[in-house]
Parts: structure tokens; sequence; C-alpha cells
């Protein structure tokens, strides 16, 4: 079987769209500009994690919009790993969203039984077909109005779309996104649209789509849910991360409860996944 290309996000500044295309969740008219203090602080450690993670992308396989809106609908409650085994057959017998929107129910089922909630992800992409098909020619929309619209897309995936896809810059909060952005200091907040707006407003627009990968890199690697191995993670100290030594402080330990490749390493593991089903949509 032919390996199938790997879309990736390009690390320099991204052209604006033509269209004009969205800005994911502005903020509020009149909201209050984040502390200058907080900007050069969050930038520091975005430059430090670039460092740390060069090699962050998303790890969701596809060669098409349509792959990867379909990848990120089935990572809800998997890890990526496991949609990367699933998605080469699934995407052999379903080539267009008319394949979804005409597909036998069962036989979906069992393609996709393997990443879990597959009843409900089978609904899904049969909806999602037949609003393609319906509504865009086919097509997966280049919008975010029109991206969330269809069953099974909420703001997250539609960010995923858009970032990776488009090259529309967008901002994907999922459990890691979240988790550290309050861990970092970046947002108080558990809400995914106040923390896709408070978090937006620290960078330029242009690095919010690799921001996301390397944020969610680290929380997979690095600063995990409940051992954070800070004693390993170059966020550590002052002036960084505020929530510095919550995890593992002693060096050796914490660099063994690192997951994945060394720094500049090259094959990441998906130990993880976008987050929970519906954590920020
Ligand atoms: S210092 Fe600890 S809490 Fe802060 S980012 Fe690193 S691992 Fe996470």
């Amino acid at each position: 079987m032919t390996p199938r290309s790997r879309l990736r996000v390009p690390t320099g500044p991204q052209t604006p769209r033509p269209d004009g295309g969205p800005t994911p969740a502005p903020a509020p008219a009149g909201a209050p500009r984040p502390d200058l203090a907080l900007v050069r602080r969050a930038r520091r450690m975005h430059r430090i994690l670039t460092e740390r993670h060069p090699d962050a992308h998303c790890e969701l396989d596809h060669s098409s919009p349509l792959e990867l809106l379909v990848a990120t609908i089935l990572s809800a409650q998997c890890t990526d790993k496991m949609v990367n085994q699933v998605t080469p057959a699934l995407f052999a017998r379903y080539p267009s969203a008319e394949h979804y929107a005409a597909a036998e129910r069962e036989e979906l089922e069992e393609l996709i039984r393997p990443t879990g909630f597959f009843r409900a992800k089978t609904s899904s992409l049969i909806a999602l077909g037949a609003a393609l098909t319906e509504r865009h020619d086919g097509q997966v929309p280049r919008r975010l109005a029109q991206l969330v619209k269809p069953p099974g897309v909420g703001r997250k995936t539609a960010n995923v779309v858009l970032g990776n896809a488009f090259g529309v810059p967008g901002i994907t909060v999922d459990t890691h996104f979240g988790r550290l952005s309050r861990r970092f200091g970046w947002t108080a907040s558990e809400d995914p649209v106040v923390i896709e707006q408070e978090v937006g407003a620290l960078f330029p627009r242009r690095d919010w789509t690799m921001l996301s990968h390397r944020v969610i890199f680290h929380g997979r690697r690095v600063c995990h849910a409940r051992r954070p191995a800070c004693g390993a993670c170059p966020l550590r100290g002052p002036g960084l991360c505020p929530s510095s030594g919550i995890g593992e402080s002693d060096p050796v330990r914490a660099q063994a409860l690192v997951k994945g490749p060394s720094p500049g390493g090259s094959s990441p593991t998906g130990s993880s996944t976008t987050g929970p089903a519906g954590a920020a949509e």
C-alpha cells in the first residue's frame, strides 16, 4: 500500500486567507488588553516549547481536509495512535462525503469500533457526509461558522481542521491545552471558549496553530495531568511556569516520567489524544 502523505502545518508565518477568514473566538469588544508582563512571559515560554518540541505537529494521519475532519471526530475518547490504525481502511472504503452519507451503518460501525463510542461516531459520520453533500457540494467548508454546523463537529474539531488543513490560525483547546494554560497562569478559566480568547490575546494570530501543537505535545510528554515531570521540564524555574514544583522535582525521577523521544527527537508516541469527547466542544 502506498503510504499516505501527512499534511503538516508550516512553521513560518502564515499568509492571511484570501477570503479574510474567521478569527476563532474573538475577544469581546472592549475586553481588557492582557498584562504586558504576562504577554512577555507567555511568549518566552512559547519560545522554550518551540525548542523543546521542534517536531510538534498534528498527530492524526490524513491527506485531505475530509480525512482530518473524520479522524478528529474519531479521536474523541481515543488515542491518536488507535485512530491512525483504523483510518487507512476507513479512508480507502469511504473516500468522499457522499460515501459516508450512503454508508451501511453496521459496516461503518465495525470499521471504527476500536475507537470507542462507535455507534455515536457512526451517526456523526453519516450525518456529516449528508450535511457536506447537501450543503457544500461534498467539500469541507473553510469557515468556522459553517464547519461547526454538522453533528459531531464543535469548535475544537473545527479549529483542528482550519489550522492543519487550510492554514487558518486557530487555537485547539483540548484537555491538555486547557490544563497547561491554567498551570502556566495564562488563564484561570475552565471554559474552552474563554481559554481560546484569553490565550489567543497573548500571541500573534499566526502562531496560534503551532502554539496549540507545542502545548499539547508538552502536555502529552512532560506536564501530565497526574504526575507532571517538573524536574525535567524546561519551563521550571523563576519567571516561567508558576506551577513549577507541583509534580516530581527530582531530575532523575522526573526524567523517568517523560514520555516520547528525547528533546529534538523525531518519533513521537501517540500517547494520548485530543482529549475527552466534547472536552472543548
Ligand atoms: S514546571 Fe511542572 S507544572 Fe510547569 S509546565 Fe513544567 S511540568 Fe508542568
